[in-house]
This record gives C-alpha cells, structure tokens and sequence, in this order.
C-alpha cells in the first residue's frame, strides 16, 4: 500500500523540478503519454511553436531512467526549434521519446496507441522517424493521426531523408570552403568522412563527383568496404582518424565526437558534417576550435535538408523542391560564417542569434490577425 505521506512529500519534488527545467529551456508544453496496455511510455516535448507547427522525430531507446528520457526530449525538442528557424521553415520544435529497447518491445499496437497521443495534440506536433524507429513504425502511427511524416514514397511520402540531408551538408561544406579559401572547388581537397552509412555514404558520392580525395572511416566493416569498392575512396582505421593531415573533417557518425583531445590533434582547417551535436561541449570547442583556426560549420544549420525533406511532405511531396530548398543552406552558412567573423563570435553563436532573431521578428508578424 502506498503511503499518503510519502507520497504527499514526493509530488512537489517531482513537479518542481519539471517545471524548473521547462521554464529554464523555456518549453510550450510536455506531454507523458502512459499506456499500461500497450507498455507505452513516451514523452512528447513541444518547444517553441511561435513559426509554426512542432515537428521532430520519435525517438525509442532503452533509458537508464526517465529523467534521462526528459532531459534528452527537453535537449533534442529545443534543438529542432533553432534548426526549423535557420532553416527558413515554418516549423517550431519539438521531438518525442518513447522509452523502450527498439529491438525487442515494437508493437503495431504501442505505435498506434502513441499515434493517438500525437493525434490528441492537435497538429501542435507533427512526428517522423528517429533514432530507434523507422518508416514502418511511422506507418502504424499513420493509422490514428494525420500528423506524421516521414512516410514511405508508396504512401506518399519522401522516404529515406537521407540523400537530402548529405546534399545539405555538402553545401554547407562548400559553403565553408569559400570562406576559407575565397573559392568553393572541393576538387583535390582533402576530405575526411567519418561513419559511411546513410548520409556519410552519400556525402561520398557528391565528393567523389566532384573530385574531391576521400577517405573514409567505419566501425562497420561491411559497409566501409561497400563505400570504398564503390567510390574508391581511401579507408582510414577509427583511431587514426584525427592524426590524418586533411582539409575539411566531415563527422557523420554519432555526436560528440569532437573533444579536448582531439582537437588538439585534429589537422584540418574545416569541420562540416551529418552528426547532431558534434560537439561534446558547445563553448569550450567552438572556443578551441576557433583559437587553433579552425572554421565550424553548425551541424544543426547543415544537416538541415532532412528536416526541409520531411517539411516537403507537409506540403505535397517533391523530392526537387526539397533539394532545391537545401541548396538555400549554402547561402546561409556563408552568413553565419561572416557574421561570426564580423562580430568577433563562434559560428554556432552566431547561428543561434540568427535563428533567435527570425522567431522575434516573426512573433511581431503574428502579432495581429
Ligand atoms: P547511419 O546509422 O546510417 O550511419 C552512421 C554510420 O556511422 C554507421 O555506418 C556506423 O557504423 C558509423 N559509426 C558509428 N560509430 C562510429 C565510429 N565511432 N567511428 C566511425 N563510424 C562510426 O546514420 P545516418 O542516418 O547516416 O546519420 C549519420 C549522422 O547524421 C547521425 O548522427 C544522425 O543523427 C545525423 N543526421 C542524420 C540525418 C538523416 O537524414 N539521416 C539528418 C540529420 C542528422
């Protein structure tokens, strides 16, 4: 039996903690959505929608605890907010959790059942596939709620972002060159992509059309060697990845990959990549990245074009249209880089400033019917 006391004294802890987060990250709305039935347990966070409507992926992982799932909801729903608004889009931020080990506890029924919690909020967020869910997942939840993307081309959709994604990063990485060097040619540039998989193998692809010397690097072996066969590009072993002398390091394996250690190894004199959060700690490394004159490249301004794909879906699909709306990432990575420069600031400062100003300057519009 359940002590009222206990419990009594437990509530406001909980609560006010929550709300200490929420009105620190200065979140819209949190949603725990607990179904005993089907075993759900999600957590949909709504960020900011002053631009539009919030979208961001589901993502199902086997948290250490729940308020390691919140944090990450809290983190990754506040980051589609500023990459939506850099991006020109008329979106706001939001993303969701579902708590839960993706190889084993999927059910037609807990991802329908989620699809009515989605439902239930409205078009107030709008979901898609993540990190632990995939295009088939996101057909269930197509079942109980209009308010998904992220859908297979047979159904409508854009299918795998993917493509659209590395396109993004490979504007933005030329983009960079041109700042860096007064030219944008990546022909004969050293280029180092680190994780081949959906984006990275594609990066690869746009580099070696255009000359570019690629090397790559895996832990998944099958894949490495499927890259290299295919674009012949030149393996490099995981740990020699920062001791390689190169131009551009382009990660799009997982995030954080960049950290006091290796900076300091790192030889290169541009980071442009896929990976989210590439940085373990924002301003320490954007402030070791800049004092050793190396030029950042946001990740969340350049791995944009799969968030501009999934938007394409809200608006009858076009895969051309999508493309053509990423090439705008080209533009605006030359910006942030000037703007930086200019103001004596990190890129990712000066990114967050622009994306910050575009929500300001559209909550005016809005202001009045
Ligand atoms: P993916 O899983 O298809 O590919 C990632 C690759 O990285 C895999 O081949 C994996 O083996 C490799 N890898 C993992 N750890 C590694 C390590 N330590 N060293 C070298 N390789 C390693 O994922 P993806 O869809 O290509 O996404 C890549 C990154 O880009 C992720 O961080 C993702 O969050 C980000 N991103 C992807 C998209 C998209 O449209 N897919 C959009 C925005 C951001």
């Amino acid at each position: 039996m359940i002590d009222v006391k206990e419990k009594k004294a437990e509530m406001p802890a909980v609560a006010s903690s929550v709300f200490e987060s929420l009105s620190s990250s200065l979140h819209e709305q949190v949603v725990f959505c607990n179904d005993p039935e089907t075993g759900l347990k999600a957590i949909i966070a709504i960020h900011n929608t002053v631009l539009g409507p919030s979208l961001g992926g589901t993502r199902m992982w086997s948290y250490a605890s729940e308020a390691e799932a919140l944090n990450d909801v809290l983190r990754l729903s506040r980051g589609m907010t500023y990459k939506a608004a850099i991006s020109g889009l008329n979106l706001g931020g939001g993303k969701a959790v579902i708590i839960g080990d993706s190889r084993k506890d999927k059910t037609e029924a807990l991802f329908r059942k989620f699809g009515r919690f989605v439902n239930n909020l409205n078009g107030k967020y709008i979901t898609a596939e993540d990190v632990g869910t995939s295009t088939r997942d996101m057909e269930y939840v197509a079942m109980e709620t209009r308010h998904v993307t992220g859908l297979p081309e047979s159904m409508g959709g854009g299918g795998d972002p993917s493509p659209v994604t590395a396109y993004g990063v490979y504007m933005g990485m030329k983009a960079s060159a041109k700042f860096a060097w007064g030219n944008d040619a990546l022909h004969g540039k050293k280029v180092m992509v680190q994780g081949d998989g959906h984006v990275g193998e594609n990066l690869v692809k746009h580099l070696t059309e255009e000359g570019a010397q690629v090397f790559i690097s895996d832990i998944n072996a099958e894949q490495l060697n499927h890259v290299s066969a295919t674009y012949g590009a030149a393996v490099v072993a995981p740990e020699l990845v920062f001791d390689l002398e190169m131009d551009i390091y382009a990660p799009c394996a997982l995030g954080a990959t960049l950290n006091t250690e290796n900076i300091n190894r790192l030889r290169c004199q541009i980071v442009a990549g896929a990976a989210n959060n590439q940085l373990a700690d924002e301003v320490l490394h954007s402030k070791m990245l800049k004092d050793r004159g190396i030029i950042y490249a946001p990740d969340f301004v350049i791995n944009a074009g799969g968030l501009i794909n999934v938007y394409s879906e809200k608006i009858g699909y076009n895969r051309q249209r999508a493309l053509n709306q990423t090439e705008g990432i080209y533009n605006v990575t030359l910006d942030i880089h000037r703007k930086a420069q200019s103001e004596g600031i990190y890129t990712q400062v000066a990114a967050m400033a622009m994306a910050e100003k575009r929500i300001s300057d559209i909550s005016k519009v809005k202001s009045t019917y």
